[in-house]
């Protein structure tokens, strides 16, 4: 992966990649506050288009909220510009985009009310998360030594880069153990979300998902809902217990950067035909046509670079 740009804006102005630095002594930096999102525009028949900005421009906005931070110096309608300008100068096509809200407090102090947010903005071309092997045939996860974060611990709501030490350690440790992503439970013991992307499980052809007590709520899950509720698909919201994975005919997880991904084996377990079923695929497919502007149905979730 390269994270290659021209320009990254900051704080009100493009900047050239290099000189795009932040001071060592800062604050989220140092405690892990910084709030952040992780966006992709995709080439469509009528060029670049952002896939639901303005819901992860909001999501930003609501994790700065949930952290407490001071008045953000931007409003949503200045981040989405800010956003559509930094992929327009990079003169990117297809992009992931990385926008930063981060402290900065002359005497590096924890009380939030000494602090100022800044923002950043950064775009690169980065193909889909788990690879494009992982999209066809799949990938193999286990279910995480590590629990998911308690909403009174470090806030689930919130797209915190502190709550990510968590999920990196759960990763690392699946991809030590020769998997390729974990599975959290949350602190109840049920099925919460890997450690970057939301999951659902199908079972008689009808989809569940866990709800949104404990997990991030995803924009991709919240899309995928919609996709295959017009389709015709029952969704249940409900608590999934591990097992229950072990017996689904179908193992789906889904995430902006990851896109739609089905998995084919949990802790040694083959799960359905161990290949993606065919409900994943219908909803994989739908979605791919969704965010490369191939279905008009789907138009208001597009925003055009240009
Ligand atoms: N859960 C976690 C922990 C995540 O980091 C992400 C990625 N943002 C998701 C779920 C999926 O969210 P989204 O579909 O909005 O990218």
């Amino acid at each position: 992966m390269s994270l290659e740009s021209k320009y990254i804006w900051l704080n009100g102005k493009l900047v050239e990649t290099e000189k795009a630095t932040i001071h060592f002594l800062n604050t989220s930096l140092h405690y892990g506050v910084g709030a952040f999102e992780g966006i992709r525009c995709y080439d469509t028949p009528k060029g670049p288009a952002i896939f639901r900005l303005t819901e992860h421009s909001q999501r930003l906005i609501n994790s700065a909220k949930v952290m407490g931070f001071n008045t953000l110096p931007y409003s949503l309608q200045e981040i989405d510009r800010a956003t559509l300008d930094v992929v327009a100068a990079n003169g990117f096509k297809e992009c992931y985009i990385r926008p930063l809200l981060y402290l900065s407090a002359p005497n590096l102090g924890l009380n939030l009310d000494t602090a100022t947010p800044q923002l950043g903005i950064a775009a690169w071309e980065w193909g889909s998360y788990l690879g494009p092997e992982a999209l066809e045939k799949g990938i193999r996860a286990n279910i995480s030594s590590f629990t998911r974060l308690h909403p009174n611990v470090n806030m689930t709501k919130a797209k915190i880069t502190g709550n990510y030490a968590n999920s990196m350690l759960a990763k690392t440790e699946s991809v030590r153990l020769g998997f390729d992503e974990a599975i959290m439970l949350d602190p109840q013991g049920y099925v919460g979300e890997c450690t970057g992307e939301n999951i659902f499980v199908v079972r008689d052809g009808k989809i569940y998902t866990p709800p949104t007590t404990t997990i991030l709520e995803g924009i991709t899950r919240d899309t995928l809902i919609t996709i295959a509720t017009e389709m015709g698909f029952e969704i249940i919201e409900q608590p999934i217990s591990r097992d229950q994975l072990y017996i689904a005919d179908e193992v789906f997880v889904c995430g902006s950067a990851a896109e739609c991904v089905p998995l084919w084996e949990i802790d040694h377990r083959v799960i359905g035909s161990g290949q993606g079923g065919p409900i994943t695929r219908k909803i994989q497919q739908a979605y791919q046509a969704a965010i490369h502007g191939q279905n008009d149905a789907y138009a208001q979730w597009l925003h055009y670079v240009s």
